[in-house]
């Protein structure tokens, strides 16, 4: 690691008392409360407590991240930690506490496109909250922008961001074999589970098209390379589609590439025949596949 990248406040943070596991700190301190279950000073929502686990437990590979978890469950005061959609993770006030939101199927897609699980997304609301916990001047003063229009405001939007990444998120994601960012950026997607960087839209459509296959259904156009599966971008689209359930087809628009829709959504509730080649308009209107024109040939 160069040493001319260290950010003030990048260190690792105390260590744990020796013997400390990550099973002991997931251990709950007490019954749960208000629907939130306790673990000391770390107050989880009860829906996200396994998926919460399931993230640290991967995470306790690396001491550090259990350092991290032990910081937060022996902190000075109170944090919580809630569930939140894909791309919202953060560290901040919620109904007045101290909270970490976290969505715990929100994996990152970095610029250089490696990835980062849910369970790293996790681990960054951490470095936050422990920061705050630890040093709350410094924490006050590092939140600050840098300048607007500079290259450092571009590249990290805070001193904190850069700190936390280029600290804590690069040894930790080192240690576990993760994707690596070098800036404050990367597209959220939603991942099979805290722990997971393939996209659960991705697994989706590789289980229809194998069924497909397996009952003899011809998917003309439809390849074995899946390179994306993307939100419904309200453009107009032409290809194939496949049902992948749960209210939701997938429509092969070249290269690989799937929109992924809502039928209710996105379709006004008309789902799409499976294995043919229709036209969705950029109004969510399904229609025939139209020829394309031939124009002038010489
Ligand atoms: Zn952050």
């Amino acid at each position: 690691m160069a040493e001319s990248n260290a950010v003030p406040g990048s260190e690792p943070i105390a260590r744990a008392p020796a013997g400390t596991t990550a099973a002991s700190l997931l251990t709950p301190t007490g019954p749960p409360v208000d629907g939130f279950v306790q673990l000391g000073k770390l107050h989880v929502e009860a829906s996200i407590f396994d998926d919460f686990k399931k993230a640290q437990q991967y995470l306790a590979k690396s001491p550090e991240a259990v350092d991290q978890l032990y910081g937060l469950v022996h902190g000075r005061t109170e944090v919580d930690v809630r569930p939140t959609r894909v791309g919202n993770d953060e560290f901040g006030a919620r109904d007045g506490r101290p909270a970490i939101s976290w969505a715990p199927q929100g994996a990152l897609l970095n610029t250089d496109g490696s990835q980062l699980t849910p369970a790293m997304g996790l681990l960054h609301e951490e470095g936050h909250a422990n920061r705050w916990l630890s040093d709350p001047a410094a924490f006050g003063r590092d939140a600050q922008p840098y300048p607007v229009g500079s290259a450092d405001a571009r590249t990290w939007t805070t001193p904190e961001e850069r700190r936390n990444i280029t600290g804590l998120e690069h040894r930790v994601g080192a240690a576990l074999g993760e994707g690596r960012r070098d800036d404050h950026h990367g597209q959220p997607y939603t991942a099979r589970g805290p722990a997971n960087i393939e996209s659960e839209g991705h697994h989706r459509v590789a289980e229809r098209i194998a069924e497909l296959k397996a009952q003899g259904t011809i998917v003309p156009a439809v390849g074995n390379d899946i390179h994306a599966v993307v939100a419904y971008d309200r453009r107009a689209h032409n290809g194939v589609f496949v049902d992948v359930g749960h209210g939701e087809v997938a429509q092969h628009i070249g290269r690989g590439e799937y929109m992924m829709y809502d039928v209710a959504k996105d379709l006004h509730g008309v789902t799409p025949p499976e294995g043919v080649n229709v036209d969705v308009t950029a109004q969510g209107r399904l229609g025939p596949a139209h020829e394309p024109a031939l124009g002038q040939h010489r």
